[in-house]
């Protein structure tokens, strides 16, 4: 990654661009430029074939005003301790914004986790969690799942925290399989989320979501939810998704005129994301470039891979025809483009809106865990759909009246809570 898109600079931008309009205090800005505290600290792990693997890992936690530290640990080959700490510090915003009581974090380990066996993934997790479970806990940060760790890793994390603490502590990490201490609707939560804000952008912007078309980056857990949920939901039309293919080590897009089947390409995708283009070929879908989702004609694109995707360069090539970008990514958008966007009055619902269904879902399973009684997926989604759409509401009146862009908003209602929040604990 270079300079310009330096994950953790472009969060410190887009903090320091908010925290001048907001008139924020030096020293309070100091305070939350930068992480509260960092462990990094390398795993060894013994594999399959008797041999010792030595793997860097990141925990960083950026700040605890309004409660625990909340965030994902990702498994990526190129992670970054600055790529850690800028999806921290949106993990502050973003608890802030969804109007939850945790803080912000993030790990990561760099690692292909597609090249390791399932035993060799066990002990990498178990090893991770050896390194950082002093400093973590229900009261005190709790992880979760993000690209590369899944429903089954967190199985283990929490696994080895439990007996490690020396108690079954469910709590410690969210996103746990259901059945293992995991909320139902936790899967599509972050997919679903971002359905909820579209819905809710479309009915200010007067768009009828039926008549709508829509272009995904990506084909994860993200965007396979964003996908189903924009055709099951709104009844609007996904006309291709993106994906990285593990195997050819590039990018394609996966396209039907008349609309993707998001159900059908979900069971020829496998857990990394890569689909099956053969079998996808064979049912009538059009491969082609990873770029062109971009060039699309479509009402909405929907970016939900990685971060970055949207640059000085790229968004020349965003078509007219475009009202709004849902960004499902965590920072798909650099601040170049930002301001390409608004010119263009581009309709952006930011990141740590746009994206906070699965660390709302989250927190409620960290209230099932404490509570030990759990709810069903109805009342889970319905919960899901009142905090987002209050969210959005609260962002979207931030932004008229203020008369700014929705990122810009986004960002003066976190940074009023967590600043609020330290104010009242004495902090600052
Ligand atoms: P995932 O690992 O399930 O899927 C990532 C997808 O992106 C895969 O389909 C992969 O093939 C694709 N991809 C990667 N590089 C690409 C490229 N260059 N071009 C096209 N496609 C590419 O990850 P996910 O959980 O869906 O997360 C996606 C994004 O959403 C990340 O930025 C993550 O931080 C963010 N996010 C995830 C959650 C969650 O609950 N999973 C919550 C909030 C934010």
């Amino acid at each position: 990654m270079n300079e310009t898109t330096n994950a953790f600079k472009m969060a410190q931008q887009q903090f320091d661009h908010v925290a001048e309009q907001l008139r924020l205090d030096p020293q309070v800005r100091e305070f939350l430029r930068w992480p509260m505290r960092e462990f990094h600290f390398r795993i060894p792990v013994r594999m399959d074939d008797g041999s010792m693997k030595m793997f860097e890992g990141f925990r960083v936690q950026h700040n605890d005003a309004r409660g625990p530290c909340k965030g994902g640990i990702r498994f990526h080959p190129s992670e970054t301790v600055d790529t850690v700490r800028a999806l921290a510090t949106w993990m502050t915003w973003k608890c802030a914004v969804a109007d939850i009581p945790l803080g912000g974090a993030k790990g990561g380990v760099i690692v292909d986790p597609a090249t390791l066996k399932l035993s060799e993934k066990e002990r990498l997790c178990r090893g991770y969690m050896q390194k950082v479970w002093r400093s973590i806990g229900p009261r005190r940060d709790v992880p979760a799942p993000d690209v590369g760790t899944t429903p089954q890793m967190m199985g283990w994390m929490m696994d080895e925290y439990s007996k490690l603490a020396g108690e079954y502590t469910p709590g410690v990490i969210t996103g746990k399989p259901v059945g293992g201490g995991g909320s139902q609707g936790r899967t599509e939560a972050t997919g679903y989320g971002v359905v909820y804000n579209l819905r809710e952008a479309m009915l200010r912007l007067k768009m009828d979501p039926s008549k709508c078309t829509a272009a995904i980056q990506g084909f994860g857990n993200v965007a396979q939810y964003a996908a189903i949920g924009f055709k099951e939901l709104l009844k609007g039309k996904v006309v291709c998704v993106s994906y990285w293919d593990r195997f050819d080590r590039t990018s394609y897009v996966v396209s039907k005129d008349d609309g993707v089947d998001a159900i059908f390409l979900q069971s020829i995708t496998d857990q990394y994301g890569t689909i099956d283009k053969e079998k996808a070929k064979a049912a009538g879908y059009k491969i082609e470039d990873g770029s062109v989702w971009l060039q699309k004609d479509v009402d909405v694109l929907i970016p939900a891979a990685i971060e970055g995707q949207i640059n000085a360069e790229t968004v020349l090539q965003i078509s007219d025809k475009v009202r709004i970008v849902a960004e499902g990514a965590n920072g798909p958008t650099t601040p170049e483009a930002d301001e390409v966007l608004k010119n263009n009055n581009v309709f952006v619902i930011p990141d740590f809106l746009c994206n906070a269904g699965g660390v709302t879902v989250s927190y409620f399973e960290g209230v099932q865990n404490d509570m030990n009684f759990y709810w069903t997926r109805r009342e889970v989604l319905e919960r899901l759909d009142d905090k987002i759409t209050e969210a959005f509401k609260s962002v979207y009146e931030m932004s008229e009246g203020e008369k700014v862009f929705m990122r810009d908003a986004a960002y003066m209602v976190a940074i009023n809570r967590v600043v609020n929040a330290m104010q009242l604990r004495g902090w600052i």
